[in-house]
């Protein structure tokens, strides 16, 4: 199932290796998933969807969460696939979005209802810290949704369990790269430009400049 997706986003062009990365939580890194030039591709994005959905009983599942921006495109077909392997019914998707100075995540929209009392399957694309992700568990918490497990695309920081609120964690995919604090960068020292086409490489710079 791995090399399925991994061959899934070479295809797309979603792999960034050998490159100066300074990622969402500040820290920096030689590697990247680009998840954005994998959702332009609706068949591709679909079939991680589906591989995402195979770890569920679909019949189970009442609804399944992410955090915005990636979370709304995977939740859409996660939860199409579930809808497909259901003897009767459907699965919902709902997004999560960021809200105040901590970027706790809230259900708007009238999307909370979907989640109060329900099962959830909660979905993210890239996890560095688990951040994210652990939002949007407190949040589904808070409404008493039952989480029935967390599913991410690649698990790049080599997240565990207890990151996320102790919820269970299925990766299609693990990719442990070194990432650094930026005062402690190697790739800083060696003067290897940033990367300002993908991750927070552009704001980064500007915001030293
Ligand atoms: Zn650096």
């Amino acid at each position: 199932m791995s090399n399925e997706v991994m061959r899934l986003l070479a295809d797309a062009g979603a792999l960034v290796t050998n490159s100066h990365i300074v990622y969402t939580s500040g820290r920096h890194g030689s590697a990247y998933i680009n998840k954005d030039a994998l959702y332009v591709h609706t068949e591709a994005t679909s079939r991680v969807g589906e591989l995402m959905a195979a770890a569920y009983d679909a019949d189970q599942v009442d609804v399944v969460a992410g955090p915005t921006i990636g979370g709304v495109v995977l939740s859409q077909w996660v939860a199409y696939h579930l809808t497909k392997r259901r003897k009767s019914g459907e699965t919902l998707a709902v997004y999560a979005e960021e809200e105040g100075a901590e970027r706790n995540r809230l259900f708007k929209r009238g999307y909370d209802a979907h989640i109060r009392g329900k099962n959830v399957v909660i979905v993210e694309d890239v996890v560095t810290t688990g951040g994210s992700v652990a939002k949007v568990v407190e949040a589904v918490k808070a409404l008493d949704g039952k989480i029935l497990g967390a599913s991410i695309l690649c698990n790049r920081g080599g997240v565990g369990e207890e990151a996320i609120g102790k919820v269970k964690l299925n990766a299609l995919t693990a990719v442990s790269l070194d990432s650094y604090p930026e005062d402690d960068c190697p790739l800083c020292r060696d003067g290897v430009p940033v990367n300002t086409k993908v991750g927070k490489g552009k704001a980064y710079l500007a915001a030293r400049a």
